[in-house]
Order: structure tokens, then sequence, then C-alpha cells
């Protein structure tokens, strides 16, 4: 079935519990501890969860759940993962993606056209190169080599829709847009933002989870941002960007303006928060706050988010904008969702 971001949520959001974890006394409350358990970014990340609790739950290793997650919406044609994702301003669909595994194993591409599921490349670079990271032609021809079909270069009928909207203006304006509005709809609940360069600029998936025998992994994949300049890379394929792993401590993935997420190499500092006692959600606010701290008037029009896990299986969130929200899966409940406190209130 296909989950844009938006109408999956409008379809579920009546029938799923959506946590909100209130603040107290400036510290946040954090989500209980389990384990196995996997997270991942927005409400696509129900369906994702699902895929990857079936290996967890049956023994399965978490770097196996992190990577069968994403393919599962690399498969589907969403607006914003895999190849049915938005085309850069060029009409393109260029896709990044990195996965991290419990003993700091990483792989990654980036740039790469015309395959279907960028996190498996990945994780072939992973695991069986002596490199991190490959790029564009290079990581395509690996794909190739390794087994990887050529997909044809067809926009997807969502994805052309939306880039034809951008091409009216063809404006190179790299706003991701904020979730919410400050309008509340007749449930008194935040409005999603229409904007002129298409409805659906961001949403890249970042999964993390922990497996039965307490090892951490994660992954992230996305076509990035939408209308983006040919050739940009954003934070999601980058180790310390949109994905880090430490198994002593804890993981986190990100999502929102890449380019900001860089400037603080965002997810290794969520962990290394953790690293100095803060749990997920406190971690998160706090690479949230040194985010905004840059540039507090410049961080009113861009959205970050930070999900994150710890060893024990705590999890938590925070974004700069409200709208950021994050699914849950572990042995208790079926999937739910889960809205991250923000830094501004909307
Ligand atoms: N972080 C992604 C990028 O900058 C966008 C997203 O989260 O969807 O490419």
């Amino acid at each position: 079935m296909i989950y844009p971001r938006r109408k999956f949520l409008k379809n579920t959001a009546s029938i799923l519990p959506i946590m909100v974890i209130a603040s107290s006394c400036g510290e946040t409350k954090q989500a209980s501890a389990k384990k196995p358990i996997i997270v991942s970014t927005w409400d696509s990340g129900l369906p994702v969860n699902e895929v990857g609790w079936k290996i967890l739950s049956s023994g399965g290793k978490a770097i196996d759940a992190v990577e069968k997650g994403a393919n599962s919406i690399e498969d589907t044609i969403n607006c914003c993962v895999g190849l049915g994702g938005n085309p850069d301003r060029d009409g393109y669909v260029t896709l990044d993606a990195c996965i991290m595994d419990d003993q700091y194993n990483c792989g990654s591409v980036a740039y790469l056209q015309d395959i279907k599921y960028p996190i498996s490349v990945a994780r072939k670079v992973m695991e069986l190169t002596p490199h991190v990271m490959l790029v564009g032609e290079g990581a395509k021809q690996f794909a190739l080599a390794n087994g990887f079909k050529e997909e044809d270069g067809k926009l997807s009928e969502v994805a052309q829709i939306e880039y034809e909207k951008w091409l009216k203006k063809s404006e190179y304006k790299p706003i991701i847009n904020i979730e919410q509005t400050q309008s509340k709809n007749q449930n008194n609940q935040a409005a999603p933002a229409k904007l002129d360069n298409g409805d659906f600029n961001h949403d890249t998936m970042g999964i993390v989870a922990l497996d039965g025998q307490g090892n951490l992994s994660g992954s992230c994949t996305t076509s990035g941002m939408g209308f983006k300049m040919h050739g940009r890379v954003g934070d999601s394929p980058l180790i310390g960007g949109g994905l880090y792993v430490d198994n002593e401590i804890g993981a986190a993935t990100s999502s929102g303006q890449g380019e900001e997420v860089i400037r603080i190499c965002g997810t290794h500092l969520v962990v290394e928060y953790m690293r100095m006692g803060k749990s997920p959600t406190d971690a998160c606010k706090a690479a949230i706050e040194r985010l905004v701290k840059i540039n507090p008037e410049k961080a009113k029009t861009f959205q970050v988010g930070f999900l994150a896990i710890n060893k024990s299986g705590e999890h938590g969130a925070f974004s700069i904008q409200p709208g950021f929200v994050y699914a849950v899966k572990d042995s208790d409940q079926d999937g739910y969702l889960v809205n991250s406190e923000s830094y501004f209130k909307g």
C-alpha cells in the first residue's frame, strides 16, 4: 500500500494513539524502556516498523530490521524516499542513504541514481569494501556489479505532479517545509503547511532499533530535499549527520534541513549528549538548542527533528518546529505514533 506521509497521518490519526511526551520542570518526560524496540521517523514509520518488528520479534538482529524496514519504504511510491521521491531542480531523482551496525561498521551511498534500494547498496559498501561511502556513478557501478538492477529514470506520478508545480516558479529556495503552521484546524490541531514549491519536500526515513541481544543499529534513506541543486547531498548519507550508532550508548537519526544538521554533526552530538547521561529526549533537545543558538532568527524558518534511543530502549525526540512525529513498535503494544516536543511551540 502507498502511504504518502500526510495522507497516512490523516487516515490513521483517529484510530492510533498519538502520545505527547510533556515537559515538566524543564526536563522532558522519558518514554519507558523496552527491548527489542524499533523507532522511525514520521508516520510513514508505522508500516516500516512492522517490517522491522517481524525480524526483531523472531530473535533477529537490529541491523537486518533497520535494513528491511528501509527497503519497505524504498519500495513504495513515496514522495520523499526511494525512486518515487521528488527530483532535484533538473528533474533527476538522486538518492542518499547510510547504515550503521553495533560494531561501528558503516556504509553509505550518495547521489545514487536509478537503483531501487540505496540502503542495501550502503550495507554492501559496509560489508564488501574497505570504504564507508560511495557516490554517484561509482556507487551505481558498484550496485550493478553486486546484483542490483538498473531502473528507468522516470519520475513517479506524484513526483511528476510536484515537479510540474515547482517548475511554474522554478524558485531555488531550499526551504524544508514546516509541518504545521500556527493555524489550527477545527479539532484545534495544527494544520499542515502548504508550500508553493510542492507540498512534500522532505520526509527522510530514519530508523533506529535495539534487538533482543541488546545491540543497536540504524539506517537512514531519502531522496533528499525536493528540488535541490543537482549534485546536492544532504545529511542523510552522512555518518554523524543523518545517523549515528554507538552500541555502548545509543543511536540517533534526523530529518529536516540537512545543511543545518551537518553544521553540528547532529546525530553524533545527540549520542554524545546521551553519553553524558541525558535521556534520549533531553539529548535531542540539547542538540536542537545548540542549533537554534547559532542563529535564532534563521531557526524560525526551517525544520530539524532528532530521534534517539538508548542502550536500554528508552526513546525520545525533539524538533525545532511542531509537527515532528515518530513511530514506535515494541513487544507491549501495537505500533503507535509519538508527537515530539519542539523548540518553537507553533
Ligand atoms: N534531511 C534530508 C535532506 O536534507 C531531508 C529530509 O529530512 O527529508 O536531504
